[in-house]
This record gives C-alpha cells, sequence and structure tokens, in this order.
C-alpha cells in the first residue's frame, strides 16, 4: 500500500504580450519547497479582496514557468504516475485552472507542432514502450474516453458521434453495485494493441468532441475529459491478474459564474459547470477536514466517476495551470487555493490483484487429474474400459481452451491415459474437418448474400429521380453563392494587380491548395512503405484512414460548385498555414525514414555478408587444420577478431538507425493525425459559412417571394408525403442540414407534367435575381457555366423518368 497526498504542480502560461503581465516569482530553493508568490496591484486587490493584502504565497511540489516544455512535464509528472500504473496502482493526473490557461495544452497538447504534444500521447508512447520491453507478463490495454457534459457523460469513442448530435447520443450512466464500486453504463472500452492504435482513438475522440460542438454549445471549454487506460498484466500460467487505471483528466474551465456575466445557455452552461467544480471542491474539502466521516462524491457525475482519486485507490496529481496576465490575476489565485487544499488529501494506494477464479478451477482440475493419471501409473493399473460421457466432455472443454489460450506456453495435460491421448486426437481431426468444410461453405454463402445485398441496393428509379430533383434544388443555391464568390475574387484580383509591390511568388505561394488534388500523404504513404519490412505498418494507417475516412472524407459528397468554394475557403484560412508547414514537415519526414530505410537495408546486408565472411574463415581455418593435420591455432585469429568488431559495430548501427526510424514513424503518425483533425476543423467551418452564405442568399434574395408564393399554394398529398422522406435520405442528410430550402422549388409533384414543369422552372427562373458582376465577358461566363449545368442535370432527370 503507498500513502500519499495529492501531489500538486503549477504551471505558468507563456504570456504573449509581456507588458501585460502580472507580477509574480518562483523561488525554487533546493532546501525549501518551492513558491509561487503573486503581486497583486493596489488597485485591484481593492476590487476583490477586503483585507487588501498584496502579495499571495503558495507552495506546489514543483513549479513549471513560462519556458518549461512539454518534455519537462511530463518527465517530472507524468512518468512517475505511468510508472505506478504499470506496477499495477491506479493513478490520476487532472488539469485545473481556468479557460486558456493551459489545460488542453497540458494534457492532450497543442494543435500544431509534434514537439507540442502533451501528457496522453506521450504516456502512451511511454506505456507501451515498457510493455514491449516487459515480456515476462502478458499485458492488455484498453482505452476509454468520457467527457462529462452539463452533468451528462458522453462516450467520444461511440462510433454513433460522426452521424448524431450530442444531445442524441446514449447517454453514459453511473452504476454502483454492493461494494460500492462504480461502473459506468454505455462507456465502450476500445482495446489498442499499439501506441498507434491509442493516439488513434485520442484523435478519433479529439475529432468527435469537435464536430459535436456548436456555437451554442461551447462543450471543449466547459465539459470534463476523462481519458483513461486500463491496463491489466498478469504473468504466464498464473491465476492472479493486476488492474490498473489511470486517468487523464481535463477538466473544465475554473473561470467563476459572476464574471461570464452572460445569458442564456451561456449562463446554464456556466453554472452547472461551475456547480460540478463546486462539488469538487466540496468533496475536496471535506476529505482535508479530518473527521468528516460523509464525503459528498454522489453529487455530481464527476466526483462519482473520479470517486478513487480523491481520496481513496489512487496515486493522483493535479497541475493547476496558471495564465498569469494581469486580468487573470484573481483566477490564478483562486486556482492556487484550490490546489493547497487538494494538497490535503491523503490518498491510499493499493495494488489491484485479483485471483481470477476461472484460472484456480483450470489449476485445481489439473492437479487432480496429474494425481489421479500418477496414481493408476502406480499401481500399475492399465484401464482398458471406455471413457465416461463426463470425461469425455471434460476432454473436450480442455481442448477447446487449449486451442483459445493465446499464451503460446500452455500445453494440453491429459496424463499419461493413451485412451484420452487417442481421443484428443480424434477431436483435433474432426475439429479440422468440420472447419474445412464450414470454411467452403461461408464462402459460397457470402457470395449468395453479396448478391442479394447488391440486389437491394439499386435505388428504385422514383428515388433516383427525387434524388435528382433535389439535387437541381441545391445547385440553385450553389450557384447563386458561387456568383457572390466569383465576384469577390474578381475584385481580389483586380486589386492584386493594382498592387504592383505584392510579391508574385508570395501570391502563387497562396493560389495552392493546402490540398492539391491527388492526395500527396497517399503517394507519401507509399514511400514510407519502401522502408524496411520491419518497419512497414500499414495497418495502423490504414486502421486510422477507417477510423476518421468519414469525417474528412465528406468532400466525397461535396458537389463541384461546393468543392470550388471550398478551395477558396481553404485557401483564406489562417489554418491553412500551419496545414501547409505540417504538410511540409511530413514531407521531410518521410524522405528522412525512406533515406533511413535505405540505410537500415545496407546495415542489414553487411550483417549478413560479415557472419558469412565469418563463417567462412572459421571453415577455412579448420581445414586448414585437418589438412595440415595440426590442431586448431591456438592463437587468435586476428582477421576473424576484425571481422566480429566490424559486425558488433554494424549492429550497434542498425539499431540506432532502427530506435531512430521507429521514433519518425510515430512522428509522422502524429502529425497526420494533427493533419486530419485540422482538416476537420476547416471542413466544419466551411459548412457553417456555407449555411450562413445560403440564410443570407435566401433573405435578400427576390426570389424567396416566389418560394413563398409557391409555399403557400396547395401541394399535393404525394408531396407533402414525399418530402419528410427525402429529408431522411441519408447520404444528403449532410448537405441538407445545411442548405436551407432552395429558392427555387420547381413543382416536380405533379407526375404527368414533369417534362413541361421542370423546363418552366428553368427558364422561369428569374436570372435577372442571380447578382451578376457587370462585366458582360464574366457575366456570360458564369451563364454559361451555369446553363451548363442545368442542362446535365435536366438530362439526368429525363433519362431517369
Ligand atoms: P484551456 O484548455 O485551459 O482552455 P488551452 O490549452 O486550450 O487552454 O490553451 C489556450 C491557448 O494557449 C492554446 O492556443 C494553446 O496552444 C496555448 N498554450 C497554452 N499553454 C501553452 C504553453 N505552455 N506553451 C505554448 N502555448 C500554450
Ligand atoms: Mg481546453
Amino acid at each position: 500500500m503507498v500513502k500519499q497526498t495529492i501531489q500538486i504542480f503549477a504551471r505558468v502560461k507563456p504570456t504573449v504580450r509581456k507588458h501585460q503581465q502580472g507580477i509574480y516569482s518562483i523561488d525554487e530553493d533546493e532546501k525549501l519547497i518551492p513558491t509561487l508568490e503573486i503581486i497583486v496591484p493596489r488597485d485591484l486587490a481593492d476590487g476583490f479582496v477586503n483585507n487588501k493584502r498584496e502579495s499571495y504565497k503558495f507552495k506546489f511540489q514543483r513549479i513549471f514557468d513560462q519556458a518549461a516544455k512539454q518534455e519537462a512535464i511530463f518527465e517530472s509528472i507524468a512518468k512517475p504516475v505511468a510508472e505506478s500504473a504499470l506496477a499495477g496502482y491506479n493513478g490520476t493526473i487532472f488539469a485545473y485552472g481556468q479557460t486558456g490557461s493551459g489545460k488542453t495544452f497540458t494534457i492532450t497538447g497543442g494543435a500544431e507542432r509534434y514537439t507540442d504534444r502533451g501528457i496522453i500521447p506521450r504516456t502512451l508512447s511511454y506505456i507501451f514502450e515498457q510493455l514491449q520491453k516487459d515480456s515476462s507478463k502478458i499485458y492488455t490495454t484498453h482505452i476509454s474516453y468520457l467527457e462529462i457534459y452539463n452533468e451528462c457523460g458522453y462516450d467520444l469513442l461511440d462510433p454513433r458521434h460522426e452521424a448524431s448530435s450530442l444531445e442524441d447520443l446514449p447517454k453514459v450512466t453511473i452504476l454502483e453495485d454492493t461494494d460500492q464500486n462504480i461502473h459506468l453504463k454505455n462507456l465502450s472500452l476500445h482495446q489498442a494493441t499499439t501506441e498507434e492504435e491509442a493516439l488513434n482513438l485520442l484523435f478519433l475522440g479529439d475529432t468527435n468532441r469537435m464536430i459535436a460542438e456548436t456555437p451554442m454549445n461551447q462543450a471543449s471549454t466547459r465539459s470534463h475529459c476523462i481519458f483513461t487506460i486500463h491496463l491489466s498484466s498478469k504473468e504466464p500460467g498464473s491465476a492472479t491478474v493486476r488492474h490498473a487505471k489511470l486517468h487523464l483528466v481535463d477538466l473544465a474551465g475554473s473561470e467563476r459564474v459572476a464574471k461570464t456575466g452572460v445569458g442564456g445557455q451561456l449562463l446554464t452552461e456556466a453554472k452547472y459547470i461551475n456547480l460540478s467544480l463546486h462539488y469538487l471542491e466540496q468533496v475536496i474539502v471535506a476529505l482535508s477536514e479530518k473527521h468528516r466521516s460523509h464525503i459528498p462524491y454522489r453529487n455530481s457525475m464527476m466526483t462519482s466517476v473520479l470517486r478513487d482519486s480523491l481520496g481513496g485507490n489512487c496515486m493522483t496529481t493535479m497541475i493547476a495551470t496558471i495564465s498569469l496576465e494581469k486580468r487573470n490575476v484573481d483566477e490564478s489565485i483562486s486556482t492556487c487555493r484550490f490546489a493547497q487544499r487538494v494538497a490535503l488529501i491523503k490518498n491510499e494506494a493499493v495494488l489491484n490483484e485479483e485471483i481470477d477464479p476461472r484460472l484456480v478451477i483450470t489449476r485445481l482440475q489439473k492437479e487432480i487429474q496429474e494425481l489421479k493419471d500418477e496414481l493408476a501409473i502406480v499401481t500399475g493399473e492399465q484401464r482398458t474400459e471406455g471413457l465416461t460421457e463426463a470425461e469425455l466432455i471434460q476432454l473436450e472443454k480442455l481442448i477447446t481452451s487449449f486451442l483459445e489460450d493465446q499464451d503460446p506456453e500452455s500445453r494440453l495435460e491429459v496424463g499419461a491415459d493413451m485412451r484420452k491421448i487417442h481421443h484428443c486426437f480424434h477431436h483435433l481431426k474432426k475439429l479440422l474437418n468440420d472447419k474445412k468444410i464450414l470454411g467452403k461453405s461461408s464462402v459460397s454463402s457470402e457470395i449468395k448474400d453479396q448478391d442479394q445485398d447488391q440486389g437491394c441496393q439499386y435505388p428504385s428509379k422514383e428515388e433516383e429521380y427525387k434524388k435528382l430533383q433535389d439535387i437541381l434544388k441545391q445547385r440553385d443555391n450553389e450557384i447563386n453563392i458561387l456568383v457572390n464568390m466569383l465576384k469577390k475574387e474578381k475584385k481580389k484580383t483586380q486589386d492584386a494587380l493594382h498592387l504592383p509591390s505584392m510579391d508574385r511568388s508570395e501570391f502563387r505561394r497562396t493560389q495552392t491548395s493546402p490540398f492539391p488534388p491527388g492526395n500527396p500523404e497517399e503517394s507519401q504513404r507509399t514511400l514510407l512503405s519502401s522502408a524496411p519490412r520491419q518497419a512497414q505498418d500499414t495497418s495502423a494507417f490504414q486502421h486510422r484512414s477507417s477510423l476518421l475516412h468519414k469525417k474528412t472524407g465528406m468532400r466525397e459528397e461535396m458537389s463541384l460548385g461546393r468543392q470550388e468554394a471550398f478551395e477558396i475557403f481553404k485557401r483564406d484560412h489562417a489554418d491553412s498555414i500551419t496545414i501547409e508547414d505540417n504538410k511540409q514537415i511530413l514531407k521531410q519526414r518521410f524522405a528522412e525514414a525512406k533515406a533511413l530505410g535505405e540505410s537500415i537495408n545496407e546495415a542489414r546486408n553487411k550483417i549478413g555478408h560479415l557472419k558469412e565472411e565469418i563463417t567462412q574463415r572459421h571453415m577455412q581455418q579448420v581445414a586448414l587444420g585437418i589438412s595440415e593435420n595440426m590442431a586448431a591455432p591456438s592463437l587468435p585469429d586476428l582477421l576473424e577478431e576484425k571481422l566480429r568488431a566490424q559486425l558488433e559495430e554494424e549492429k550497434r548501427r542498425y539499431k540506432t538507425m532502427f530506435t531512430h526510424l521507429k521514433a519518425l514513424k510515430v512522428e509522422i503518425e502524429h502529425l497526420q493525425l494533427l493533419m486530419d483533425k485540422a482538416k476537420v476543423k476547416l471542413q466544419k467551418e466551411f459548412e457553417a459559412w456555407w449555411a450562413e452564405e445560403a440564410t443570407n442568399l435566401q433573405a435578400n434574395s427576390p426570389a424567396v417571394n416566389s418560394f413563398d408564393h409557391i409555399k403557400s399554394s396547395p401541394q399535393t398529398p404525394e408531396f407533402q408525403h414525399e418530402r419528410p422522406r427525402l429529408l431522411s435520405n441519408k447520404s444528403d442528410v449532410n448537405a441538407r442540414k445545411i442548405l436551407p430550402s432552395p429558392p427555387y422549388p420547381a413543382p416536380f409533384n405533379q407526375k404527368s407534367s414533369t417534362r413541361a414543369s421542370l423546363e418552366d422552372s428553368i427558364s422561369e427562373r428569374p436570372t435577372s435575381s442571380i447578382p451578376l458582376t457587370g462585366d458582360s465577358q464574366t457575366d456570360s461566363d458564369i451563364l454559361a457555366f451555369i446553363k451548363a449545368r442545368q442542362n446535365i442535370l435536366q438530362k439526368k432527370c429525363l433519362g431517369n423518368k
């Protein structure tokens, strides 16, 4: 058992504007406990404290000033916790501080650079490295990622996250068993066998969190996120299993509600969050008081989930993130005060060892059988009677568990009874034959199923027609937006032409899209795969891309027009610089990995040659000894020694390069995930912008009136019936969520006059309502573009009918 108070650390966020920085000092005398002193100017002090104190001192385990690197934070804070988790103790690291003070930066990492990766990715890296080194145990690692927002829990790794809004997802709820252990219902656990897989899960959760966030629910600052690594280990053959949970927690912003001063939804959320942090504080106060018997864990979801981390079986560490700008001084002081109270809490971490009863039973059964067999041998009693029903069942069970056991050292122990040995062989043969037959038949049935599926997948012509009809409507809206954009673009180009001082090459650079067609990442991936075989682990990449495919693949559903608009949007977006920079770094890393891969191959070949030379030299020496009828030379062979030295040197070189390549691979993976996340963010912002443009257009366009007119005219039942069905059409759901109803709904509902109404709707379209540029050349280009597109769509519609 390890008794320990909660460790508290402070991290001061770098201030961008030095003149706005508040006054503080850090006293880190080796002999004394490090102290952070915050000086409050008198005028400020008047505002919020009564006793007009000017200087506040707080003690911490360690204080990290502005220049502290992520690496140092990991080494001092997270590594010891990860180590004890590997040894079987629960651990928690939580970041507490006001919004913007660097909690997410510390726990997860920055969104731009690889060196900015935070505690979670570094801890994962460290844990998997240790697991690989330790072959004495069998480890399993699972990941879960929980978000608590407005007192409700959400599973950030729930695949439904992609399609649903936060509110529609099943809530994660707390269940308490009779031993008062907490269980979380609806929170999924995902096994991660490699660092890459775990990293993918982290990014998947973060991306899901970003997607669910809307301007109305800024969940990222108002929710708590708990990333948990579940570790279990057992020695081969042993029935004792060790479990440890490592929670890495990014809490909601700790700012007080009175200061937010906002109304409506925000206030409710702020209140809630402060309420849950308030309950956290209550629990902490209760724990720091000596003779309190009741600790109000159950008041909030977060304190229930973290019950063990607070005053329980856990090694807990808090990082107080502090932003010491003048305007944040009072929040910083309250963060430090909170930390001081937390430091009083004592935890008792115990080794979470458990005896797996199934394993004990199996072991005892084995023992009994062995004793019986021994007895049979000792008494010399050879058995001739048939095996009993129970014995047969027992044997088959043994075979099944032997086949299922992943432990390479497991054995099928049936003792010295030949009847049993024969039966085992028979049974295995039967299993093998059954499998063969099953394999064949399942293949044929799969083929059949596929055929049937495909049959079902063909949409009816009717549906196709409706879909196209719908697309036509959307395109109208797009055209209008595009015309507006064209106008703006034209103006930009003109302005650029009038600015002779503008650097042309710079202009060209900004013109190139951050993600040119042809997906350079794909080609880069192929490059990497030319590295040696050991370094080839494309499965991680595939895993990652399949996880994120749906999100980044949104573009595939975009029309040409929207894609064009997206390209321009992207080009002008501030993030495109980061994406572009990361792409360059990624390119470099791929080139490095490729070169390294080649060197590794060379080293490997050289090692092979050297080994061969040594063997040959050996054989020569032996042959010489025989032919000259001499004993083997007693003097050491200098040439062989030289060769061996070379071999050792090459092996060292190989090992160094290989370690480097592995690190490069992780970096590449991380950069790709960062880029994917940035792309999803960009996409999300584009969708929001597009929706806004469409709404604005509708509000301004004279066609709105004609739409109103149509809307108010009586609709046929079929039309009324059709619309909701169309709205639920899945493939278009994204576009529909964003695009309001188009301004020109053609009366497609009358089947008999489809052609006439379609043509009407097209010719009727008030071209004057399309905002033209006034430039006859451009205008005619736009009109030609629009006409061509309408023609194509019209043909498609008619062809389908
Ligand atoms: P919080 O999660 O507490 O609201 P963030 O971690 O999002 O705050 O930090 C706010 C901003 O400050 C982010 O842009 C982040 O990259 C940056 N930031 C925070 N801490 C640091 C640091 N130590 N070094 C560099 N940038 C930081
Ligand atoms: Mg944050």
